[in-house]
């Protein structure tokens, strides 16, 4: 892989509305590079008008083209073929990731866009594989459930991975027989827009799929409260998920599906299978793209026995990490994603530094060139009960560690008041696995490993405010249809 020019990849300004890129006149809002702070696109913001000609546009396009009546088998290979144009342009959409986001271009062409393709093809898979009941009903009449989609889901995405997140979003969606509505984040814009243009290429009627452009307190806003929308499918901040809940419950009762934050528990025990690698596993758990993942690993809590050795190996492997421009091909660090982000990094852990806490490693920002913010992996000791950068989901590359001596220690150490998004266990007593495992409040629990790879059959979403519903698997899918009861008098 060879490093290349950020100033090779150009954008279009662009809503992409009933199968067409819409150029407005771009707003004062300018989007920056996250590697080095350069603005190189404006955005325009939808507001109500626009946000209106959007959700129009997919309500007639639901209902006049063929997508929610046709058998699910040729909605399934329009997405398969969508899926392969996604992967067979790689190369652009890689590129534009790397500069529009966080994301190291090695990271977007090896796993971001092939990912977002396969999610894609799994939710295919799923287009045909429910069918309504027969409800038990007694002879003299027939009792039947069916499902169908929706009609417009609105989605909203966030910004730390624009690819992967929006597929999880409109995936489901579209397989269920929808039409999509899609508002990626106002600062990772424009590579929902290609994903758009390549639906179209692939045979998805124009209009089924619609990206919008702007912020969340207008474009946001306007497209959860709007009379067309029938389902708001989220994923980002707890505090942006009750807003858009609060919007869809005012305007008509909307269901939600909503993948929040997180502040997620590491818990190591002394018979870890491997201890070497489990200190690499958590390690990468909190600094891949720069710990601006909702299922960071980002407090560890580890037995006293084998404390210092672990925060040791993390330590060791924290050095060898390269802040850098995602375009580089030896970057190994994320930028964060503003200068807002990553002084509200320094601040939290500053704060908890004066309230006695000890930088283990870290601390500080990288220096990169350019106007990027970079921030080194952080390892904070000595926290107390209440400080910030234990009960705060910091979004940054920063690890917490508290030590337990025994398992019902650990168990009250990992319970987040709020949060409850994921959890590691490190342990080879499969019992305790287990009994931790069920214990534990976190709607996803990885043994002995952290993060999921590409299993999309397994569901993934939080607990507590860590969110309502799930992504992937085929609960996402049953989530993106409502069931209808019909009952017919057989004696007539
Ligand atoms: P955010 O909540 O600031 O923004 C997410 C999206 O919501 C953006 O598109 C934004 O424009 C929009 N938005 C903001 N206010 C809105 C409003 N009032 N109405 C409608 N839309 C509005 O989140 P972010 O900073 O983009 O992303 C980081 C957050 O996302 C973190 O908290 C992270 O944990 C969470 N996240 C969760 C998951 C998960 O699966 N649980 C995955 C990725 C990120």
């Amino acid at each position: 892989m060879k490093n290349f020019s950020p100033d090779q990849v150009s954008v279009r300004s662009a809503h992409f509305i009933g199968g067409e890129y819409i150029e407005t006149q771009p707003d004062l809002f300018e989007v920056l590079r996250p590697s080095d702070g350069h603005a190189y696109a404006g955005l325009p913001v939808a507001d109500a008008d626009m946000v209106n000609r959007a959700v129009e546009n997919a309500l007639h396009a639901w209902k006049t083209s063929c997508w929610a009546t046709q058998p699910p088998r040729d909605r399934a290979r329009i997405l398969r073929r969508w899926a392969d144009l996604i992967d067979a342009d790689v190369d652009t959409l890689a590129a534009m990731e790397a500069v529009g986001s966080t994301r190291p271009l090695r990271d977007a062409r090896t796993w971001d866009v092939p990912f977002t393709a396969e999610g894609i093809r799994f939710f295919a898979e799923c287009a045909d594989k429910h069918g309504g009941d027969v409800a038990a009903t007694g002879s003299d009449q027939l009792g039947m459930v069916i499902s169908e989609p929706y009609g417009v889901i609105g989605a909203i995405a966030p910004w730390n991975f624009p690819l992967v997140m929006a597929s999880w979003k409109v995936g489901p969606a579209l397989a269920a027989g929808n039409a999509v509505v899609l508002k990626p984040s106002e600062m990772t814009p424009f590579t929902a827009l290609r994903l758009a243009e390549l639906a179209i290429a692939a045979g998805m009627p124009a209009g089924i799929f619609n990206v919008i452009q702007g912020n969340g307190q207008v474009t946001g806003d306007s497209l959860c409260r709007h009379p067309g929308i029938s389902k708001v499918t989220f994923t980002g901040s707890t505090r942006t998920g009750a807003a858009i809940m609060r919007a869809c419950a005012e305007t008509g009762t909307k269901p939600v599906t909503l993948e929040l934050g997180g502040k997620s528990p590491q818990i190591v025990f002394a018979d870890a299978p491997d201890l070497a690698n489990a200190a690499r596993v958590i390690a990468r758990a909190i600094s891949g793209n720069a710990g601006q993942v909702c299922n960071a690993g980002s407090r560890l809590i580890v037995q006293r026995s084998i404390a210092e050795r672990i925060v040791g190996d993390i330590s060791t492997f924290f050095s060898t990490l390269k802040a850098g421009h995602t375009w580089a091909c030896d970057t190994t660090l994320s930028p964060i994603i503003s200068n807002t982000q990553a002084d509200r990094i320094e601040s939290i852990v500053g704060r908890s530094v004066q309230a006695g806490a000890q930088v283990v490693s870290g601390g500080q920002r990288a220096s990169v060139a350019g106007n990027g913010a970079y921030y080194l992996p952080t390892i904070l000791t000595g926290l107390c009960d209440g400080m910030d950068a234990l009960t705060q989901e910091i979004f940054g590359p920063v690890l917490t560690v508290q030590v337990f001596d025994d398992e019902s220690e650990a168990l009250a150490l990992a319970d987040h008041p709020d949060y409850g998004l994921a959890a590691g266990l490190y342990t080879a007593d499969l019992g305790r696995a287990m009994r931790l495992a069920r214990g534990l409040e976190a709607g996803n629990v990885w043994i002995n490993r952290y993060g999921r790879s590409a299993d999309f059959v397994i569901p993934t979403g939080g607990y507590k405010r860590s969110g309502i519903g799930k992504d992937l698997g085929m609960q996402a899918f049953e989530a993106s249809r409502r069931s209808k009861s019909v009952l017919i008098d057989l004696t007539k």
